[in-house]
C-alpha cells in the first residue's frame, strides 16, 4: 500500500464503459477502469479474454465500438494513435534494424521536428536512463534480447508519453532474464512517473510488476485490485482459480451470525467455521477458497472441532523451497497443502500413503458466492 501513496490524481485515465465488436462478436465488454497517474496498471488474462483489443483502443489503433477513453481531461476519442501522448512497446520491440540504438530512439524526435541539438541531448538522456550509452552505434541484430528490450522502451519514452502502453513486455525474453527485466522496467517507469497500462497474460509478470491489476475474462474485468487484495481476497472462482493454486471447497452457509459464518462442505466430514466479517444467508451455495499455504499438515488430530479434515498422503511435491502435499479425503476430493522446506525434517518425517490431519485458521478461507 505505501508503494501507491506516491501515485497522483485518482482518475488520471479514464476507462468509460468501453465495448469493443467484431461482426456481432464482443471482445471487450462495456470495461470501465480508472487509472492512477504515475500507476502501473495490468491487464491480465487468458489468451483470447479481450485485453490486447482494450489496450489497442487505448493506443488508437482499434476504435470502440461506443464508450469513452479520456487521459489527463482530454478525450481521446477521434484522435489518430500518432496525435495521441500515448506510445506503445510490442512484444516482438519493432526496432528498425538498419538503423543504430541512437538512430532507433531519435526517430519519433525527428519526425516531430525536434532541434538537432535537443534530439541529441534527449537521446543521450535516454540511453542513460536504460544503461545503454555505451550500445549507442550497434544494430539491433548486435544486442542481445535484453538489451534489445531496454533500447525499445528508451524509444517508446523518448517523448515523454503520458500513458506508456506495454503489450506482453517479455514475451521474447527467457525466463531468467524476464524476472530481471521485470524490476529493471518498474524501476525506469517508477523513476519518471510515467503512467503505465501493461497486457500480460504471465500472473507472475503481473504480480511482480503491477501497482493493481485487473482480471479479465470473456471481455470482462472479473476483479481489480493490488497483487495481495487479488491473491488473499479473491471474489469468485474464476480468480481464486486463475491466480496461484486454489482448494475450492463446495458447500452451503449452516450458520450466519455477525462477524462469522458456518459453512457444511460434504466432502469434509467437519464443519468449515469462518471468522472475518463475512456475510451470506443461510442455505446460500458457496465455495470455500484455500490456499495451499494456509493448511497445516498433522500427524496428530488438531483440538479444534473445526476447520480439519483427515485423508491420506497421495504425493507429494517437491519445488525446492517449499513441497505440495495432495492428500485424498474419505470423501473423495483431494486437497493440496504446502510445507516449507527450510526445516526438512518437517517434510521427512511425512511419506506417501501416511495418515495425516490438515488443519486451517478461522481466517483462511475465503467465501465465494460466485
Ligand atoms: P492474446 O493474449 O492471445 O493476444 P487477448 O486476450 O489479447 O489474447 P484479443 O487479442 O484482445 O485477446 O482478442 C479478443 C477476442 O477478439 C478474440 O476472440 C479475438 O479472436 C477477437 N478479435 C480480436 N481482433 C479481432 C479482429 N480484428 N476481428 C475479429 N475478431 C477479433
Amino acid at each position: 500500500a505505501s508503494k501507491n501513496e506516491r501515485l497522483g490524481a485518482e482518475d488520471y485515465l479514464r476507462i468509460e464503459a468501453v465495448r469493443k465488436e467484431f461482426d456481432g462478436f464482443v471482445a471487450v465488454d462495456d470495461v470501465s477502469l480508472k487509472i492512477r497517474q504515475g500507476e502501473i496498471f495490468a491487464l491480465l488474462g487468458a489468451s483470447g479474454c479481450g485485453k490486447s483489443t482494450l489496450l489497442r483502443c487505448l493506443a488508437g489503433f482499434e476504435k470502440p465500438t461506443r464508450g469513452r477513453i479520456v487521459l489527463d481531461g482530454q478525450e481521446m476519442d477521434g484522435l489518430p494513435p500518432y496525435q495521441r501522448p500515448i506510445n506503445m512497446m510490442f512484444q516482438s520491440y519493432a526496432l528498425f534494424p538498419h538503423m543504430t540504438v541512437e538512430q532507433n530512439i531519435a526517430f519519433g524526435l525527428k519526425q516531430d521536428g525536434m532541434a538537432k541539438a535537443d534530439v541529441a541531448r534527449k537521446v543521450e538522456e535516454m540511453l542513460a536512463l536504460v544503461q545503454m550509452g555505451k550500445y549507442a552505434r550497434r544494430k539491433p541484430h548486435q544486442l542481445s534480447g535484453g538489451q534489445q528490450q531496454r533500447v525499445a522502451l528508451a524509444r517508446s519514452l523518448a517523448k515523454g508519453p503520458k500513458l506508456l502502453l506495454l503489450d506482453e513486455p517479455m514475451g521474447a525474453l527467457d525466463k531468467k532474464l524476464r524476472s530481471q527485466m521485470q524490476l529493471e522496467l518498474v524501476n525506469i517507469i517508477e523513476r519518471l512517473g510515467v503512467t503505465c497500462v501493461m497486457v500480460t497474460h504471465d500472473q507472475e509478470e503481473a504480480m511482480t510488476m503491477a501497482h493493481r491489476i485487473a482480471i479479465m475474462d470473456a471481455g470482462w474485468i472479473r476483479q481489480v485490485g493490488t497483487p495481495d487484495e487479488i491473491y488473499e481476497q479473491p471474489n469468485c472462482r474464476f480468480t481464486a482459480e486463475f491466480i496461484g493454486s486454489v482448494n475450492l471447497l463446495e458447500g452451503r452457509i449452516e450458520d450466519d451470525e455477525k462477524d462469522f459464518i458456518t459453512i457444511r462442505v460434504p466432502a469434509l466430514e467437519h464443519l468449515a467455521y469462518i471468522g472475518h466479517g463475512v456475510t451470506g444467508f443461510e442455505g446460500q451455495e458457496v465455495a470455500l477458497a484455500l490456499r495451499p499455504e494456509k493448511i497445516h499438515v498433522s500427524k496428530e488430530e488438531p483440538a479444534q472441532p473445526h476447520n480439519k479434515a483427515r485423508g491420506s498422503i497421495e504425493e507429494i511435491a517437491y519445488f525446492g523451497s517449499h513441497s505440495v502435499f495432495h492428500v485424498r479425503l474419505p470423501s473423495g476430493i483431494r486437497l493440496m497443502a504446502n510445507m516449507i522446506n527450510s526445516r526438512r525434517w518437517a517434510s521427512e518425517q511425512f511419506t506417501w500413503n501416511d495418515q495425516v490431519w490438515l488443519s486451517w485458521d478461522d481466517e483462511a478461507g475465503v467465501v465465494l458466492t460466485s
